[in-house]
């Protein structure tokens, strides 16, 4: 039987491109690199306020997005680095809830259905599992608060207190959120690389994957960002590189670009130079149609 997908269609690349001038502008962006997914700031990520989307910016956003081919399920926004959903102190983490439930509504407004974000820091404050606990609490308020947007904790280096290096971590958190269905697991590899979990070889990519569906589950990865590392295994240090020039190098992209688990999730470039992240883009596409021509 013949899949009624197109191949070229079962994996969505892309970047986290510029929203300046508008979020509108972003499927442009990502349209002009050849990209079939992007990410984005649906607000200044360094600050707390933002003024509220207007119904036309909304509007030339969702017309953009249709007109280009993006799909929601492979937009995948990115929360302010300001929030910290773990936050130690009362007042920091009501602050950081607000805001987050902010982001949830500014998705839902345009269309989109995933939010990615950084899972918190206990700042040696709190122990990590009261860390864990406010962070899966804060998750729980905000899908009260807004419905259908699927809250997507990104794995981190483990730099300085912020959690969630470890597959453990986000499993902990995932095990305290009351709806499921609502929760996912963004992979970015550089971080995954430098929190310790080996990505150079074939097998490696192997037993790390195999690893993250034993604690987590593959059926949690909502979206992968796809980094080479500037820093080396087990460093905890979050240093981005561009692919192949990194510690991790092209074999675990070209293996991520090959494997199945890996279709249907947005697959987002984060790397340094955008000016080649077009190619980038089509080096990733060449591995892909390559494994179907086998
Ligand atoms: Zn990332
Ligand atoms: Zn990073």
């Amino acid at each position: 039987m013949t899949s009624t997908i197109e191949p070229s269609k079962t994996k969505y690349f892309g970047a986290h491109v510029s929203a300046a001038g508008g979020v509108d502008q972003a499927p442009i962006r990502a349209h002009q690199i050849g990209a079939n997914a992007f990410a984005l700031f649906t607000k200044n990520q360094r600050q707390w306020a933002a003024k509220p989307l207007d119904i036309e910016t909304i509007k030339a956003f969702k017309a953009n997005c249709a007109r280009l081919g993006f799909s929601h399920h492979h937009i995948l926004p990115h929360d302010s680095y300001l929030i910290n959903l773990g936050a130690p102190e009362a007042d920091k983490l009501a602050k950081s809830r607000a805001a987050f439930i902010d982001e949830m509504q500014r998705c839902r407004q345009l269309g989109l259905s995933l939010l990615n974000f950084h899972p918190g820091s206990h700042l040696k404050q709190i122990s990590e599992s009261e860390c864990l606990r406010h962070i899966a609490q804060s998750i729980n308020l905000a899908h009260q608060a807004v419905p259908d947007v699927v809250a997507v904790i990104e794995n981190t280096a483990g730099q300085g207190s912020n959690l969630g290096w470890r597959f453990e971590q986000l499993a902990e958190i995932i095990e305290q959120v009351d709806d499921q269905s609502r929760v996912g697991v963004c992979l970015d590899t550089c971080h995954t690389f430098a929190a310790g979990y080996d990505l150079r070889t074939k097998a490696d990519c192997e037993q790390t994957f195999a690893l993250f569906e034993r604690i987590v589950g593959m059926h949690y990865l909502r979206a992968m960002h796809i980094n080479d590392s500037k820093s080396p295994l087990g460093s905890r240090v979050d240093r981005h590189h561009s692919l192949g020039q990194g510690e991790i190098g092209w074999t675990c992209f070209e293996y991520i670009a090959q494997d199945s688990r890996f279709n249907g999730i947005p697959l987002i470039l984060e790397t340094i130079n955008p000016d080649i992240w077009a190619q980038e883009i089509q080096t990733l596409r060449d591995y892909h149609h390559q494994a179907l021509s086998v």
